[in-house]
């Protein structure tokens, strides 16, 4: 098995809600994918949403996975394949952002602040709409902060490293 498999074994961000909060399909792949998924039609374009119900630390539909998910490399996956970055460097970034998520979980469930999208990318494009709200309200506690100053570290890092931005 090479690196690029083993690395996206380790990780699925793009596949578990992390990176993406749906994948768009081809009006062709229609068909075929209607019968393996469940898939949103929104005027003959179909969408699913993420966290993607065929992900089970893999892909079980892989042979015939849609031509997005097909095509999609992250920037990690890329700097690993261009050598810019070794095998170990990979899984070690892949297991910061699984920390952070982890943390930024923790405070929610601390702050009772409650999320209502599915998938963990949509939460956090949530959640910055709703801090950015109260940034400048006097009332924000230590927690705020640190929930603050988590998500802001996930974003440069997803960013920086994977090439994709919670907007
Ligand atoms: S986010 Fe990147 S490293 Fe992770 S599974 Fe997707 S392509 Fe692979
Ligand atoms: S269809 Fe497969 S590759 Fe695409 S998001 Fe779902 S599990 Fe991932």
């Amino acid at each position: 098995m090479n690196e690029s498999l083993n690395i996206c074994l380790s990780c699925g961000f793009c596949c578990d809600g992390t990176l993406i909060g749906h994948v768009q399909l081809d009006r062709e792949e229609l068909p075929v994918l209607k019968e393996l998924m469940d898939i949103e039609d929104e005027n003959g374009n179909g969408f699913f949403l993420q966290p993607c119900n065929n992900y089970c630390d893999d892909c079980s539909i892989y042979s015939k996975r849609p031509k997005q998910c097909a095509n999609f490399k992250c920037g990690l996956l890329k700097s690993l394949e261009q050598k810019e970055l070794n095998f170990n460097s990979a899984i070690e970034m892949i297991n910061v952002v699984k920390q952070k998520k982890i943390a930024i979980e923790k405070k929610l469930v601390t702050l009772n602040i409650e999320l209502h999208s599915q998938s963990f990318y949509f939460k956090m494009v949530e959640l910055k709409k709703l801090l950015q709200k109260n940034k400048s309200e006097s009332s924000l506690t230590q927690n705020h902060l640190e929930l603050i100053l988590n998500l802001e570290q996930l974003d440069s890092l997803l960013t920086k490293k994977f090439g994709v931005t919670l907007y």
